[in-house]
């Protein structure tokens, strides 16, 4: 890329920063600058430090709080900004990770997710999942022939039974896409498994056997962060999310050749064969990364296609902090969440994806870490669910949990409720497809390569896929 070359990008949450970072590495003279909206950076990453008694602080994640320990793109931010000694970490034997629970509105209280196969034997799900994963591997080849998609619902109902679609599938969709898992695009959201299918000659678990284990590791300056990840569940920061994206920032303001407006909205986005122009002619970069949610990018770029193909899930959540001691109303484990309703999603129902046992997953974000004496746990509400205000009031939001725990819960010390409003894309059947024409629209067009868009409404929406974006935004340039 030569000198006189300059690259927006448009928005300051975890895609748009991680794509700064890289691109300031990859092109260390080339002017960086970086549109973010919002007076404050990170987009829906949101970590806020509050003391709920003299002597003791608790982190609240108002977005994302884990990470799994192979998410590659994120241990190479912690070695090349160097927060190793942030990091937490859940091991795989820790309550926490092998006590997840699922609460199925038929039965009201949670119920226990058999952690391994002598638990499944005796697991209060073994009806539904014994049959269907001893079946599957047997099951014939039933992909319907020349098919592009299906939905998360539909292919697990072909391969493991629509009891296991419903409960399993349905709650794990709500638990990271706040969606229904009947819209949701199988090969978009859940890759592997699309995949798997297809090496395992019609069985996903055969596929997943046969995986390669070989992974790719050349590709990422990890040091030895990977280390720290051997035998871990999961991952985050002692002082929350935000260390990640304010380490980000910290480094992008020493760096000479990039500059971050923040309060700076991206209002117009113009491009001829000879020039970009961005906010009428307030920057003329030379390319241009987009890691803004597709609908507000079509507002920019209305000729773009499917931009509006997919809709996103709104979410209400609540953080509830008591004054008992970890583990008293609830069991230790990482929390639980509740499958769509055996009919359809309504008024009437609580309108619950899932709930977050937080103090036990994430205790050590807590201080002082020993004799805590108060209890965390995160409500995450709507997605599918229609939702009124009602459902949002936290003495109705207590009552249906008391509900499900089977315990009277005491009034909370802290209460924090975030509405968040169209935050994590639905990636609809053909979404996988569609993206591929619209690539090729940004190649062959006016654009001749020099826009890319990326982030959570693009390829997959976890963090790490968000970072695995930014790093390898740009490459042809
Ligand atoms: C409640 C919640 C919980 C989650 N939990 C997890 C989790 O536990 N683990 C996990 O892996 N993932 C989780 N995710 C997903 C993950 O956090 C997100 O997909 C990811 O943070 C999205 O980052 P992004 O940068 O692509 O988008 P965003 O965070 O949406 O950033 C886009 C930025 O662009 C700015 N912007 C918009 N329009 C303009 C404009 N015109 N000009 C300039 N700037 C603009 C916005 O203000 C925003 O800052 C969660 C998401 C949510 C919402």
């Amino acid at each position: 890329m030569s000198l006189n070359r300059h690259i927006a990008v448009i928005g300051g949450g975890l895609t748009g920063l991680s794509s700064a970072f890289h691109l300031s590495r990859r092109f260390p003279d080339i002017f960086i600058t970086l549109f973010e909206k919002q007076h404050r950076l990170g987009g829906w990453v949101q970590s806020e430090c509050v003391d709920v008694s003299p002597s003791q602080q608790m982190v609240l994640e108002a977005g994302p709080r884990t990470i799994r320990p192979n998410a590659k793109s994120i241990l190479e931010l912690v070695h090349l900004l160097g927060l190793k000694d942030s990091l937490i970490t859940v091991p795989r034997t820790a309550a926490a990770a092998r006590n997840r629970f699922l609460c199925i509105p038929e039965h009201e209280q949670i119920q226990s997710l058999p952690a391994s196969l002598s638990s499944l034997v005796v697991s209060p799900f073994r009806s539904i999942l014994l049959p269907a994963i001893l079946r599957e591997p047997f099951r014939q080849a039933n992909r319907a022939h020349g098919s592009q998609d299906e939905s998360f619902d539909s292919f697990m109902t072909r391969r493991f039974g629509k009891d296991l679609a419903r409960t399993l599938g349905s709650a794990l969709v709500h638990g990271i896409y706040a969606a229904d898992s009947r819209k949701l695009s199988v090969r978009a959201a859940f890759p592997l498994l699309w995949e798997a299918e297809e090496r395992g000659w019609g069985s996903v678990i055969l596929g997943l056997l046969r995986s390669s284990q070989e992974e790719d590791l050349a590709d990422y300056e990890m040091g030895d962060i990977p280390r720290n990840m051997n035998g871990v569940s999961v991952f985050s920061f002692r002082n929350g999310m935000s260390t990640l994206t304010d380490a980000l920032k910290n480094y992008l303001v020493q760096q000479p050749n990039v500059k971050i407006l923040s309060d700076t909205p991206v209002t117009s986005l113009d491009v001829s064969e000879t020039k970009i122009q961005i906010n009428q002619g307030m920057l003329k970069p030379t390319h241009v990364v987009s890691t803004i949610p597709l609908l507000a990018l079509k507002s920019l770029l209305p000729s773009l296609p499917h931009l509006t193909a997919n809709p996103s899930s709104s979410v209400t959540l609540i953080n509830l902090v008591f004054s008992v001691p970890p583990n008293t109303f609830h069991p230790p484990g990482f929390g639980y969440l509740i499958p769509r309703p055996q009919d359809d999603y309504s008024l009437s129902m609580p309108g619950i994806l899932g709930v977050i046992f937080d103090s036990c997953s994430l205790s050590s974000q807590d201080t002082p870490t020993t004799n805590n004496s108060f209890t965390k746990i995160t409500v995450m509400l709507g997605g599918p669910h229609p939702l009124t205000e009602d459902h949002t009031r936290i003495p109705v939001v207590i009552s249906h949990l008391e509900k499900h725990l089977g315990a009277k819960l005491p009034d909370p010390v802290l209460t924090r409720t975030h509405h968040h409003d169209k935050c994590i894309p639905t990636l609809t059947l053909g979404h996988v497809d569609r993206i591929s024409e619209l690539k090729e629209v940004l190649r062959r067009g006016v654009w001749r390569g020099r826009l890319e868009i990326i982030g959570a409404g693009v390829g997959g929406v976890s963090v790490a896929d968000c970072v695995d974006a930014g790093k390898r935004v740009g490459s042809l340039w």
